[in-house]
């Protein structure tokens, strides 16, 4: 039987009753503030993967139900940007105090469907939380600018709301990446079509009840569901003007080129493969910790898990004693108390890590702690891998070329820094790079020569706070890096700015032929 969660008292327990949002028998859509049972013909099935039991089977929403969503925002649209900013911070106050209400009821709900741990899990819904609870300071992030250009004209900039946004939502971050797009493109003034992944749409449908509860008016916020259908129906569909997409490459880099090309305003934050230099003069025990830490928490399912290790010189000396710490980490079903990573996503995903294990070993590499064949007795269907590290690994290699995204650690080791730094550039992603070492000098250098968007320094997963902005480079954002999430350019992505020229001149003109040149 499906496992099923309830918050009693603060407490996460099993029983037999199951969240009727967040995990139904049937997942519905939510279209103009009501959750509305599809008519789809197809239906993707969503199993808890820590026991392959079913949760919830989850619509490939039908055309009509796609276009209801969009027609749903684009009516909403005219009374909610002409609402006062002041009362849409007000109904992001309470969305932000909702969440923080429910926060378990969203955290378990990522750990039956994503497998996270509950821990991990509340940390997905704190991270988004941070995000919408800095929105609500958008009444002095969004003031324009005002400039005498000339005696009694004045021109001011505004900041307008797009319209219509589609957000389209990978899997492993259910409530952290909704909420990347929902407060900031609300608080705007923009209304929102969002696809959740079809593989954990629950925390998107608890959000979506928040934000009713919290006083979005109908079609301010609408989810519907589905594949790669529902995916084209947003970049096509020409009411929407924006498209905030994060997952893959592949799907990613063809959403950017034809949503584009439609004439839509794209952000897309792509796969990784983030690196971490390991100096021998670091604080060794700080720097083992947050190395395994960072590289199988979630179990690798993070875009910046730190998923490949230099160790520079003597510090290869090390990895024996980093596998035997990885070796003691807990793998087992999210709930358990002491957890410290759950099951991958899917059998299918299990699989595929497997296999990239296997092209290692079959290349040359040596796989120091072998996570393959991993079985946990409680949960005896789970997707498990445990913890894996692989050595002698060389940049040639399968593994080393393809995103892992499971709990995998690769290691290079190279004799000196500048090594390690030319190493690291080499490779198309750029998502993060971390360095551990106590030489500021070493530090500084690694700063400024690395093509990583987002550098730590003796910090493994340095994603910036939302008073900041999510600034991939490279390969791990498209369209050069131009539109980041949140902070003050996720700002500037749900707006448009409008500039206006005035002239308020006490007298009229004295002179009766018209001026035909450009003023000089
Ligand atoms: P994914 O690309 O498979 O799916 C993302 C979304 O695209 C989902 O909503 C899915 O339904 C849709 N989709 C899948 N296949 C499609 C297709 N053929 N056509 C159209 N749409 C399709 O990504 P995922 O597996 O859910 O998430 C993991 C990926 O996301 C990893 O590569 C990870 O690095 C990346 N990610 C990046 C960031 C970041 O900020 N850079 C954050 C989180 C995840």
């Amino acid at each position: 039987p499906p496992r099923r969660f309830s918050v009693a008292g603060g407490k996460t327990e099993f029983v037999a009753s199951h969240d009727p949002i967040s995990s139904p028998y049937e997942t519905t859509n939510f279209v103009d503030n009501e959750f509305v049972s599809s008519r789809a013909e197809s239906w993707i099935d969503l199993h808890d993967p820590a026991t392959n039991s079913l949760v919830t089977r989850v619509p490939e929403s039908t055309e009509a139900e796609l276009d209801a969503a969009v027609r749903s925002a684009e009516k909403a649209f005219p009374i909610w940007r002409s609402m006062s900013i002041m009362a849409r911070q007000q109904i992001l106050f309470k969305f932000v105090s909702l969440i923080r209400r429910d926060w378990d009821r969203l955290a378990a709900s990522i750990t039956l469907e994503q497998g996270k741990t509950f821990q991990d899990a509340k940390g997905d819904v704190l991270r988004g939380l941070q995000v919408a609870e800095t929105s609500c300071g958008i009444t002095s992030q969004i003031p324009g600018e005002v400039l005498e250009v000339a005696k009694d004209m004045e021109t001011r900039s505004y900041r307008e709301p797009l319209g219509v946004i589609g957000a389209i939502c990978p899997f492993n971050f259910p409530a952290m990446i909704p909420l990347w797009c929902i407060p900031i493109a609300a608080v705007t003034g923009n209304c929102i079509v969002m696809k959740p992944s079809e593989r954990d749409p629950g925390a998107a449908m608890i959000l979506a009840e928040l934000a009713r509860e919290a006083g979005f008016p109908a079609g301010v916020l609408n989810i519907i569901h589905g594949g790669p259908r529902a995916v084209d129906f947003i970049i096509d569909e020409p009411a929407i003007r924006a498209i905030s997409f994060v997952g893959g490459n592949r799907v990613g880099e063809y959403i950017y080129s034809r949503g584009s090309a439609n004439g839509k305003r794209v952000q897309a934050n792509l796969g990784a493969k983030n690196h971490a230099a390991l100096l021998p003069d670091c604080n060794k025990n700080q720097a083992l910790n947050a190395i395994v830490g960072a590289a199988f928490g979630a179990a690798g399912q993070r875009c910046m898990a730190l998923s490949t290790l230099v160790p520079v010189g003597e510090a290869k000396d090390w990895l024996p004693e980093l596998a035997s710490r990885a070796e003691q980490l807990n793998t087992t079903g999210g709930f358990e108390e002491g957890a410290d990573l759950g099951p991958v996503i899917s059998a299918e995903s299990k699989k595929r890590i497997e296999e990239l294990i296997d092209s290692a070993e079959k290349e040359g590499a040596t796989i120091l702690l072998d996570g393959r064949n991993f079985k946990n007795m409680k949960y005896p269907n789970g997707n498990w891998i445990g913890p894996t590290i692989i050595t002698n690994v060389t940049t040639d290699m399968t593994c080393y070329k393809q995103e892992i995204f499971g709990p995998v650690l690769v290691c290079l080791e190279t004799p000196t820094l500048d090594d390690a730094i030319s190493l690291i550039n080499q490779n198309h992603y750029g998502n993060g790079a971390a360095i551990f070492t106590k030489s500021g000098p070493a530090a500084s250098h690694f700063q400024k020569q690395i093509e990583a968007g987002q550098i730590g320094i003796n910090v493994p997963i340095p994603v910036p706070l939302p008073m900041f902005s999510f600034t991939g480079n490279k390969k791990s954002i498209a369209g050069g890096g131009a539109n980041t999430f949140y902070g003050k350019p996720g700002l500037q992505f749900y707006t448009q700015q409008k500039t206006v020229t005035s002239l308020w001149r006490h007298e009229d003109a004295v002179d009766s032929k018209a001026n035909v040149n450009m003023p000089v």
